[in-house]
């Protein structure tokens, strides 16, 4: 949500709010680009919406109010947007002097049956669970429901790929992809599909490059919201839910042009209406709790709930209706809203809310591939030619078409996904995939057999992926605080558990332990580490020692060091300041560190005090905290004096690493 509110407050102070459709006009720099695609899909709406009887429409998932506002002028509608940023509703307001309420299209403000229509465009992608914010817009419309969404598979296959190449991380990602079929199975009855555009013959190339002048894209939007069969170019889907009092759609009909003219002169001045002060009466008369959907009663700046007394702002004319978070239960709550889903809507729910494991990037590579050559597509050859610093590997899958992030942006070659080092068989798979797209791409003719071989070896690879990702330590469970670190660093082979294939996260980490772990950390992989030539340094680890080479190699980049008699002592266990100079030293590539920053020190019990036993370990844990690698216990301590357990050290490694260049 923080994401969208900076999102929709973006160009505000520079007198022209940078709009997330093209409402200044075709063309303008003052809009997201891909004026002509989004114009295109407007007017797939609208010319839907010109078939349907209606007096009252909701926007979900509105944004600036731009879907709403049409609405109103062609259909002579009364209208509301709602967002889940406070932001956009705000600029609603202002724009187009369209009320909103701020609320999550999970939990609709809304009792049953409020409007005549409900649009919920570009939004069910986005959302942790699509069913539901589905099912609620539905609940929410008297008439109709009409979604548009450009993530749609052709078959299940491309579906699960798909899902779990997923960015789940990033803000307003693109988490779901759907399959037809999933919106009659869930919805119901009456429900009517289309295709939403085709992307094929519109030259100009129309998703992104420049924006084409008014004349042109109205062209080029007639051309891509052609009626008619389906194949290869086809964009997305809409789809009209009509309810058992409304009529369905004949979307065999091709609609009038009039709308499109209106939407190209559908043009704001960038000068605001100004926020309103008050509630619309419109939509303040159907506003409900988005908890239980009582009615709401009026008070001095907020709305209260009449059954459950939960309590919403209102902001600038804006109610901020979110769910409560101690409401609980949400899931079977939300789906008592909706008594008319069956069992096939729930079972399609369970694709999407099932929890996806972050993909490594090796596994987007394999997928991806597959996905290509299941889809039956070929892949473009991208490499850039000016790409000084360039390895052999990262060359190879950009001119496979396999790495589509700029080069520029790419991490070095044994630092692919979330930055940590891929294995050394990881980094040969990668190799020998890139080497082969390149072999196929300089020789298209005859390439079907390099196809079939290589959709041997990434199959053969994708089991192998899918095999290491589920293997795990018994007594590092699901849930467990460091899981996700431990398994990320043991599956790039950083870190491995003791003889008996447990991890043992409660035992105290040792310095020959740390040593392994971070030798391998900053050779880029265990295969890295040199073998270390001469006379041993410390008495007590011998070249027969199987941790000889890692501590001889920490030990020469001076992260860590020995004791004055000559000796290592590699069973001694650490304590936490002294692991917070180990891990700073490696992050910062030795002891170039700040002798402490001016100001409190972060934590009361490491400080720069000459009386502080834990003096010399400040300047380090200073370095680490201002990085956000260590965060302290709750009670607000260091506690520079307790054992570094296994788990906390695999914790700090993670975080140091996804530092590190
Ligand atoms: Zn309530």
């Amino acid at each position: 949500m923080e994401w969208l509110d900076r999102r929709y407050r973006q160009g505000l102070a520079h007198g022209h709010y940078y709009a997330h459709e093209p409402i200044y006009g075709v063309g303008s720099p003052y809009s997201e680009p891909n004026h002509v695609l989004r114009l295109a899909r407007t007017y797939s709406v609208m010319r839907r919406l010109a078939q349907m009887e209606f007096q009252s429409l909701l926007d979900v998932g509105g944004a600036e109010g731009y879907h709403a506002s049409l609405a109103r002028r062609l259909f002579s509608a009364e209208v509301a947007t709602s967002d889940l940023s406070l932001e956009a509703n705000l600029r609603a307001a202002e724009l187009y002097g369209v009320p909103g309420v701020a609320s999550d299209a999970h939990w609709l403000p809304f009792a049953d049956g409020s409007f005549d229509v409900v649009l919920c465009c570009e939004v069910v992608e986005h959302v942790a669970d699509p069913v539901a914010v589905m099912c609620e817009a539905v609940r929410v419309a008297r008439r109709y429901t009409v979604f548009t969404t450009d993530h749609v598979c052709r078959f299940a296959r491309e579906r699960r790929i798909r899902l779990l190449l997923a960015d789940t991380q990033s803000p307003h990602s693109e988490l779901n992809w759907f399959l037809p079929e999933d919106f009659r199975t869930v919805l119901g009855d009456n429900v009517t599909l289309e295709r939403q555009l085709t992307l094929e013959h519109v030259p100009g190339s129309p998703v992104g490059g420049e924006e084409p002048g008014p004349a042109e894209a109205r062209s080029l939007v007639l051309q891509m919201a052609r009626i008619g069969g389906r194949h290869t170019a086809d964009h997305g889907v809409l789809v009209v839910k009509a309810r058992e009092s409304a009529p369905p759609v004949d979307i065999s009909q091709r609609g009038d042009v009039g709308p499109l003219d209106a939407i190209l002169h559908h043009q704001v001045q960038s000068a605001p209406h100004g926020a309103e002060e008050t509630m619309a009466p419109f939509l303040r008369d159907r506003l409900a709790c988005p908890a239980c959907l009582a009615a709401l009663l009026t008070s001095e700046g907020y709305l209260e709930c009449s059954t459950c007394g939960a309590r919403y702002p209102v902001e600038r004319g804006v109610a901020v209706c979110h769910v409560p978070d101690q409401h609980g239960e949400a899931e079977q709550i939300a789906a008592s809203r909706w008594p008319w889903m069956e069992e096939p809507g729930k079972a399609v729910r369970r694709i999407f809310v099932t929890p996806r494991p972050a993909p490594s990037r090796l596994l987007c590579y394999l997928l991806d591939l597959e996905l290509a050559l299941t889809a039956g597509a070929g892949t473009d050859a991208t490499a850039p030619a000016d790409y000084s610093d360039s390895t052999e590997v990262r060359n190879a899958l950009c001119a496979g078409g396999l790495e589509k992030r700029s080069p520029g942006s790419m991490p070095p070659p044994e630092v692919w996904w979330n930055r940590l080092p891929a294995t050394g068989d990881e980094i040969e798979a990668m190799r020998a995939l890139g080497a082969v797209m390149v072999a196929l791409n300089a020789r298209r003719r005859g390439a079907i057999h390099i196809w079939r071989g290589l959709l041997s070896l990434a199959s053969r690879a994708l089991r192998r992926g899918l095999r290491l990702r589920r293997r795990g330590f018994p007594d590092v469970p699901t849930g467990f605080w460091a899981r996700p670190e431990i398994e990320a660093l043991t599956r790039s082979g950083l870190i491995s558990g003791l003889s008996d294939a447990l991890y043992h996260p409660d035992r105290a980490v040792s310095r020959a332990d740390i040593a392994v772990w971070l030798g391998r950390a900053l050779a880029g992989g265990d295969a890295n580490v040199p073998e270390h030539a001469g006379k041993p340094t410390f008495a007590d680890v011998p070249a027969t020692d199987s941790r000889h080479k890692y501590i001889e190699y920490v030990v020469a980049k001076g992260v860590m060091s020995g004791y004055d008699e000559g000796v290592y002592r590699p069973e001694q266990t650490l304590d936490r300041g002294h692991i917070a100079i180990i891990i700073a030293r490696a992050l910062a590539g030795g002891d170039a560190i700040p002798a402490g920053l001016h100001g409190r020190p972060t934590f009361p019990d490491v400080t720069s005090e000459p009386g502080d036993p834990y003096r010399n370990c400040h300047r380090y844990v200073e370095y680490l905290a201002a990085r956000r690698i260590v965060k302290g216990y709750p009670d607000g301590l260091y506690h520079p004096e307790l054992t570094c357990s296994r788990d906390q050290a695999a914790v700090m490694l993670y975080r140091a690493l996804t530092q590190m260049r």
